[in-house]
């Protein structure tokens, strides 16, 4: 880039300012990586989550099912005690009893089957979603540690770039005149981080204000003095448009 009026310490603030513009673009895209993990671990997460409730819900059906058997023999151990008793019975009221008593447990034996068999179709059904959970949660296992990888050797190479942009930016301002990189500090500091702008048909492209014309010019020509927007305080620049180099060049 070629500054109008050859203003070597304008030159000097204008790479600082680029500098500090890529310092600022390697902070914020190092700044975002944990949080794209982060996201991507969820998603793992939310499969993982499927998987073991899947696991739970079978792992409590099993016990039902168990508990249901477990009925079932009891009520027939029950039922055979009835039985057992039927040939010492005296009177026909008390046989009718014992008949009534072991109709009483074979309803009960068939409804507890009943809900066995609801039980193991339930358990049927979640066992054949559990291949499809882990595959997915398995494939998605191997996709985010691949991503991961991907995004620890990222956050390696940008802050191997930032801190060779913070270097740089160091040495060079080391190379300015203090009370100038103290002028650009505060502007710095109070303008969003931007110190240095450029002027483009005399407006300042920091707050978008008109610049004086005498300013303007002096902006466009000074090769020592430098100007500062009336109204945002940035230093001013005026870039050389290839199209204006091009037309200077040409005689008239
Ligand atoms: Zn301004």
């Amino acid at each position: 880039m070629i500054i109008l009026g050859g203003n070597k310490q304008l030159e000097q603030l204008v790479t600082l300012q680029k500098l500090d513009d890529e310092v600022k673009e390697l902070q914020e895209t190092l700044a975002l990586i944990p949080g794209q993990v982060e996201k991507s671990r969820q998603e793992l997460e939310t499969k993982k989550a499927r998987l073991n409730r899947l696991n739970t819900e079978i792992e409590d059906l099993k016990k039902k099912r168990g508990q249901c058997e477990q009925d079932v023999k009891s009520e027939n151990d029950h039922m055979l005690k009835a039985q057992q008793k039927l040939p010492s019975v005296k009177t026909n009221k008390e046989y009718s009893a014992l008949l009534a008593e072991i109709d009483a447990i074979k309803e009960k034996i068939s409804s507890i089957e009943d809900r066995e068999l609801g039980i193991m179709e339930a358990l049927d059904q979640k066992e054949a979603e559990i291949p499809e959970a882990k595959q997915e949660f398995e494939g998605h296992q191997k996709e985010f540690d691949e991503y991961k990888a991907r995004k620890d050797a990222e956050a390696a190479r940008v802050q191997g770039e930032l801190d060779a942009a913070n270097k740089k930016r160091e040495d060079m301002a080391a190379t300015l005149d203090p009370k100038l990189v103290s002028d650009y500090w505060k502007i710095f500091s109070r303008r969003d981080q931007v110190a240095v702008v450029a002027m483009k048909d005399g407006i300042c492209q920091g707050c978008f204000q008109l610049i004086r014309p005498q300013v303007a010019i002096e902006v466009k020509s000074s090769d020592k003095l430098l100007h500062n927007c009336h109204s945002c305080h940035r230093f001013l620049y005026c870039e050389a448009e290839p199209a204006e180099d091009a037309e200077s060049a040409v005689p008239k």
